[in-house]
């Protein structure tokens, strides 16, 4: 028997993977999914109505490299192909990025011309960049914080105007804080290596490529040939964790809700006793966590407290959203993806997500304004209410 931990995307998909081994090996392994809440899906959330679709989490999905043609081919597994939308590079939502600095916004260079003109708020053509990388020795390091790694290969603006503001868009972080390792594991590597981001890039060009060993579905082939930027689910993105708990449910894996995991003790190599928050326990030989580290930390503090404050230890952030819908003719923005502020602007948002372009059937303007992040606190405080957050975001969206 083994339990999974939460049923947000990581736990729906731990189910569906564990199932597929049991499955492929002829296992009879009974599958416990305990979710704290009433809902499967955690952070994806979409309210749907006839004329808009609001996202209160993910929206996007990237395609990209190993792990997102496996998503898509898991994607096909569930039969929801047909409801794919991709954001192939043609698209305005893949074109156009933006900043917004001292009270304007630029728009980030996408194409390979783009890198040898000036573009504001950048004093130099971003080719100037790359020349820095070049020249710059590098410095043997065990591991930086991005923003470092970005202020020395490429220069200062690169990393307050380009790199710092994608990090909050990524994951509402600090890029001052978060590991390089972490994020931009193979850059570091290259400039660790091979002397500089370029000089390591030109090298694996050159480089004899390692099979990728996985099948892919032909979701995953068109994905790739069509070079998807990005993609959505037409509908919301809810459809793929709704999916996701409906396949674990029809395979037999028992599908608790409403059920807070409140304790763990590990009672031998062979089994683990979860307690239940309405006072049951629960026996299992194996147990998966998806549950946020900070969560995880309390669960195990009892009996191993050097464990709980490792987990503690991890960062965990706010993130506030909200959606706006203007019933307009037509759309009140520019056709782009959306724009990001960089941390350096002292901004409470993060950015906003122009989802009527990125979006099909959207009808009107709909927008998506991300709040606070690594500042929540220090901007909106312990106690702020929903009714401030959407004062501030309409404030800022104008
Ligand atoms: C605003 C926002 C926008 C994002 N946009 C994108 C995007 O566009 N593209 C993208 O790829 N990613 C995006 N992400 C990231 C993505 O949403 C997350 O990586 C993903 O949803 C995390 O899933 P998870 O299952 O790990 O965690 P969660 O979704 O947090 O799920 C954890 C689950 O565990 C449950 N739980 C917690 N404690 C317990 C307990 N004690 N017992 C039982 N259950 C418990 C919770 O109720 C929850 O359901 C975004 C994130 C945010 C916040």
């Amino acid at each position: 028997m083994a339990a999974i931990l939460g049923g947000g995307l990581g736990g729906l998909s731990t189910g569906y993977y564990l199932l597929k081994n049991n499955l492929n090996s002829n296992n009879n392994l009974k599958l416990y999914l305990l979710e704290a809440t009433n809902y499967c899906g955690g952070w994806i959330k979409s309210i749907r109505t006839k004329d808009y679709v609001f996202e209160q989490g993910p929206r996007t999905i990237r395609p990209k490299g190993v792990t997102g043609l496996n998503t898509l081919n898991m994607i096909q597994d569930l039969g929801l192909s047909e409801h794919i939308s991709p954001i192939k590079p043609d698209h305005p939502a893949a074109r156009n990025r933006m900043i917004y600095v001292n009270n304007n916004l630029y728009l980030l260079p996408s194409s390979l011309k783009g890198v040898f003109q000036k573009n504001e708020p950048f004093s130099k053509p971003l080719i100037y960049a790359l020349y820095h990388d070049l020249k710059k020795p590098h410095k043997q390091l065990k591991d930086d914080s991005i923003y470092n790694f970005v202020e020395r290969r490429f220069g200062k603006e690169i990393a307050d105007y380009a790199i710092s503001p994608m990090i909050c868009g990524i994951c509402a972080g600090d890029a001052k804080e978060i590991s390089v390792k972490f994020l931009m594991k193979t850059l570091f590597e290259w400039e660790q290596t091979h002397g500089g981001v370029v000089k390591g890039l030109m090298k694996s060009l050159f480089s004899s490529k390692t099979g990728n060993e996985l099948v892919l579905s032909d979701l995953a082939r068109k994905a790739q040939e069509e070079k998807w930027s990005v993609y959505t689910i037409k509908g919301g993105l809810e459809m793929f964790p709704n999916k996701l708990q409906a396949h674990l449910k029809d395979n037999n894996v028992t599908m608790n809700l409403s059920t807070k995991v409140e304790a763990i003790e590990f009672v031998d190599s062979g089994s683990v006793s979860l307690n239940i928050q309405t006072g049951e326990k629960l026996s299992v030989n194996h147990v998966y966590s998806s549950i946020p580290a900070y969560c995880l930390a309390s669960l195990v503090q009892k009996q191993h407290p050097e464990l709980a404050k490792t987990l503690k230890d991890i960062p965990f952030v706010t993130v506030g959203i909200v959606n706006l819908y203007f019933a307009t003719q037509k759309p009140l923005i520019k056709p782009a993806f959306g724009f990001l502020v960089p941390p350096i602007e002292n901004s409470p948002i993060l950015g906003v997500v122009f989802d009527s372009c990125c979006m099909p059937d959207q009808n009107g303007t709909v927008l998506t304004v991300m709040l606070g992040g690594r500042w929540f606190e220090e901007k909106f405080g312990k106690n702020t209410t929903s009714e401030n957050l959407y004062n501030i975001a309409v404030k800022e969206a104008n």
